[in-house]
């Protein structure tokens, strides 16, 4: 059942660029909380879309659109049945979780009133943070904080101290991506609803990792982005449930997302073209079910019990090297491993594994705050996926002891 090695270089022949070089070394690619690579079943899909029936989409009679419409449409019941969400329009296709987030941020800029309060985490990316202080600016309301502790949980007493009848939307990632920290959402969407607060989850670290089950989360928004889940850039989704998107104004306009228009007044269509203005990303809509698929072919359950154990080695291998500080220590945690060295500069430490082959990321991971409260510039992040090895464990360990005798 587990994941064999087998099984791994069986799927390590599906990247292409996992077969490269670079500095001269084999690539070890462990930035995958930035964004995951592309197995070549999704480029395939890509490539065929181009190829034989690239065409704009709901507007022509033409067998090329209608070709190109119906599996869109498919896509979006692959994404539909794999967060298991109600209906198919309560799938909205956005360019990914950044926008995502600004889709609802500008429609709740509007419903909001001076007095209302948004309930934030402390460990959000910027994403989930900026968007919501523009909402603020615009309509008076006021952002609270949860704070977290050393090892990156957050605060849930704190939390319940801060939810009131003001309370109007609460967000929170589902994964952290600095420290990779499981948040506890069930408990977080529960105390929200029982003071009438709509929950916002961020989704985009978490998606990789875990199948999320929307309708049981109960969860009133959820986004994801598919180019951190095996599928391309510039596609993703916002989910929402039926009654909150339809209350919620569309903050683009356009084509597609009309039911009429003339000068004097013009009509919204209904969902999910209502937030789908312009012409999507087709082909990335089609390769993000691709990805699904691809995903859901090797199995959510087996890929994070493997990554469990990259993570668990990588760790404990980790944790002998003197002078190492790991960040984001709970027990819930997908497989980031976030840290600094004493006195060594994260970039140095990114600099010199680069030159080895060695993909990780290093600053601030787009989360200050979090930063901030561990008074640290930045860490290195190193992130796995289903496809590393034991192997590329040993060579990042071995890649950071060189970089410390380098450096020190
Ligand atoms: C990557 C990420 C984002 C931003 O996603 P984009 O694809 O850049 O829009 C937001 N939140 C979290 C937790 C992420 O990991």
């Amino acid at each position: 059942m587990n994941l064999s090695s087998k099984d791994i270089e069986r799927i390590r022949n599906d990247f292409p660029i996992l077969n490269r070089k670079v500095n001269g070394s084999d690539l070890v690619y462990l930035d995958n909380a930035a964004t995951s690579q592309t197995p070549k079943q999704v480029i395939d899909c890509i490539v065929d879309y181009y190829s034989n029936y690239n065409a704009n989409i709901h507007r022509g009679v033409h067998s090329l659109s209608q070709q190109a419409t119906e599996a869109f449409e498919v896509a979006r019941k692959k994404v539909q049945q794999h967060f298991n969400i109600a209906h198919p329009e309560e799938v909205i296709f956005t360019s990914g979780t950044t926008h995502s987030i600004n889709a609802v941020a500008s429609g709740y800029a509007k419903l909001l009133n001076p007095g209302d309060e948004l309930i934030v985490s402390a460990l959000e990316h910027h994403s989930n943070i900026v968007p919501w202080q523009m909402a603020c600016e615009q309509s008076g309301a006021s952002l609270k904080v949860i704070p977290m502790d050393a090892s990156g949980a957050l605060d849930l007493k704190a939390y319940e101290s801060l939810l009131s009848d003001r309370t109007q939307l609460v967000f929170c990632n589902h994964v952290s991506n600095a420290l990779g920290v499981i948040n506890p959402i069930e408990t977080i969407i529960e105390k929200a609803h029982a003071v009438g607060a709509a929950v916002l989850i961020d989704g985009a670290q978490a998606a990789p990792h875990i199948k999320a089950d929307l309708q049981a989360l109960d969860v009133d928004f959820y986004t994801v982005s598919a180019h951190k889940l095996c599928g391309p850039t510039g596609i993703g989704m916002l989910y929402g449930k039926k009654e909150r998107l339809e209350a919620l104004p569309p903050y683009q306009g356009g084509g597609e997302m009309i039911a009429t228009v003339s000068f004097e007044k013009t009509t919204y269509a209904g969902l999910p073209h209502k937030f789908e203005a312009g012409t999507p990303n087709i082909a990335g809509g089609i390769a993000f079910g691709a990805a699904l698929d691809y995903m859901n072919s090797i199995g959510f359950e087996r890929i994070a019990a493997y990554e469990k154990q990259l993570l668990e080695l990588a760790t404990e291998k980790l944790s002998l090297i003197e002078g190492v500080e790991i960040y984001g220590t709970s027990e819930e945690k997908t497989a980031v491993l976030s840290f600094n060295i004493k006195g060594l500069h994260p970039y140095d430490i990114g600099s010199i594994l680069d030159q080895m082959g060695i993909a990780v990321r290093t600053g601030h991971h787009c989360a200050q705050p979090i930063m901030d409260f561990y008074q640290i510039p930045g860490t290195v992040r190193a992130s796995f996926s289903f496809y590393n090895t034991f192997d590329e464990v040993d060579r990042l360990i071995a890649g950071v002891i060189k970089a410390k005798e380098m450096l020190s």
